[in-house]
């Protein structure tokens, strides 16, 4: 076994308990100092106790979970059984369910644990090899895990450690029923792990179903990490936003920008026009299949493409380092998340930059992140700006149109159990069958006080709706 001397990079982790062969791997991966989350949470897990922690992502909040849980299992070594897991992560999307089982494996490298990762929208065929002979670890998305219990090609009675990872994504994205259901096929002696970024009156009663006696962690509320993200807003008309795109890069100092726009038709519209004028950009959205989102993310990672284009929901748990400038092409209605998206450039306590686009119909979105943050906004101006409005000017409440410009309901105050309700899988699976995608949230869709789709200025309302695919 590797000695790890006092000296190493990673003894900080010692002290809180994390063993050797964990230790070489966070020296390998450059790992100095334990995040606030990692130091609250490791010695409260490693000692077998229900935690529920408050914290976003970004915050090493993977870790704070994975490390302390990888020394349980390798600790009391033992086969979890055919077609079962020791440990079950239940996270929201595709792509955060991926990076939580990359870092259990990084982590884990000299332990020699088996991780698998199952989610809708990939081949149900490799994930049943890869669950027959059982795991230590499982990750997976709600919906797909009970598709597998439903074949029996998984059972839940062997689990013994269960984490529920951004809780409140899952809530905002239809899981409620998926989770209930999971609860009771769960062993009752197990230990539990909770995670959420806020936690309205809905979370913490979800919370209640799965933990018994929690310790409770909470680590920066999101205006915390706002603060540490030098931001800017600049004032200008919506048909020159794409003037603007290309104006800012001409900075050098924009190394790798993450640009959100509200719909995926806007995230293409703009790599397509961001291609034609020689930077090169890549987008990541639901219509995009999982090896498009795969390419798309590594050559970003990678630095082939110094941009990427991503709406809100794809952007959920994407997990880069060194993103110097997030770019709001457009502003999001809901203003935690504007605190998400600029979260994104200040991982693990590094600063970044914000820059924000506001037509005049998006300075009530402004005005209502600035609420939340408790911060106002600088104003930058360029010679594309508009002139900005005077603090005693009436900010108009935008029409609820298309385009995204309705405000939905928030979300920490109201969970619809509508089923997948703009998520990910759905457009994916409709694009791969040949079917064109129902108008999800990320399309901007425009319905009656009904609920029935209207026409808008690009056709007629949608057909019937199909049933969602599940994550
Ligand atoms: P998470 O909040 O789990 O999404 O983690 C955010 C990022 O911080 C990831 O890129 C991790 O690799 C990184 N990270 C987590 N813990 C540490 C740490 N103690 N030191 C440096 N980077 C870290």
């Amino acid at each position: 076994m590797t000695q790890i001397s006092n000296e190493t990079p990673a003894s900080a982790f010692k002290s809180l308990g994390v063993s050797a062969p964990i230790l070489k791997a966070l020296a390998a991966e450059g790992y100095t100092t334990p995040t606030p989350i990692q130091t609250q949470a490791i010695p409260i897990v490693l000692k077998g106790r229900d935690l529920i922690g408050l914290a976003q992502t970004g915050t090493g909040k993977t870790a704070a979970f994975a490390l302390p849980i990888l020394d349980r299992l390798n600790a009391s070594r033992k086969h979890a059984g055919e077609k079962s897991c020791r440990t079950l992560v239940l996270a929201p999307t595709r792509e955060l369910a991926s990076q939580i089982a990359d870092s259990f494996r990084t982590y884990g490298r000299f332990l020699g644990l088996s991780t698998a990762v199952v989610f809708g929208g990939a081949s149900m065929f490799k994930q049943k090899q890869a669950l027959y002979r059982g795991v230590d670890i499982l990750v997976a998305t709600p919906g797909r895990l009970l598709d597998h219990i439903s074949q029996r090609t998984l059972r839940l009675d062997a689990v013994e450690i269960l984490v529920l990872d951004e809780a409140d994504h899952m809530l905002d994205m239809g899981f409620i029923h998926d989770l209930r259901k999971i609860a009771t096929l769960l062993p009752r002696h197990r230990q539990s792990l909770f995670f959420s970024a806020t936690m309205p009156a809905s979370i913490a009663e979800l919370a209640a179903q799965f933990l018994d006696n929690p310790e409770r962690v909470t680590v920066a509320p999101p205006s915390t990490t706002a603060e540490r993200v030098e931001q800017a807003v600049i004032h200008v008309d919506q048909a020159k936003k794409q003037d603007l795109l290309h104006a800012l890069l001409a900075d050098k100092s924009v190394k790798r920008a993450l640009v959100f726009t509200r719909t995926k038709h806007g995230a293409d519209r703009v790599v397509k026009k961001l291609e034609s004028a020689g930077f090169e950009a890549e987008a990541i959205h639901g219509n995009k299949n999982q090896g498009q989102r795969t390419r798309a993310l590594d050559a970003f990672k990678k630095g082939h493409a110094r941009l990427l284009v991503a709406t809100e929901i794809a952007a959920r748990g994407i997990d880069v380092d060194d993103i110097s400038h997030v770019i709001n092409y457009d502003l999001p209605n809901v203003p935690e998340q504007y605190v998400h998206r600029i979260g994104r450039t200040a991982r693990a306590g590094a600063g970044g930059k914000a820059i924000s686009f506001c037509a005049p119909d998006e300075r009530a979105f402004l005005r209502d992140i600035e609420r939340l943050t408790k911060q106002s906004v600088p104003v930058m101006e360029t010679d594309l700006s508009l002139r900005a409005p005077r603090a005693d000017e009436r900010v108009p409440r935008p029409l609820k149109t298309g385009g995204g410009g309705g405000r939905p309901a928030h979300p920490a105050r109201k969970h619809a159990p509508k089923k997948h309700h703009g998520s990910e899988a759905h457009g994916h699976a409709h694009a791969k069958q040949g079917h064109a995608p129902s108008r999800s949230r990320e399309d901007g869709d425009r319905r009656d006080r009904k609920g029935n789709a209207v026409w808008s200025n690009s056709g007629p309302p949608r057909g019937r709706q199909r049933k969602p695919t599940r994550v």
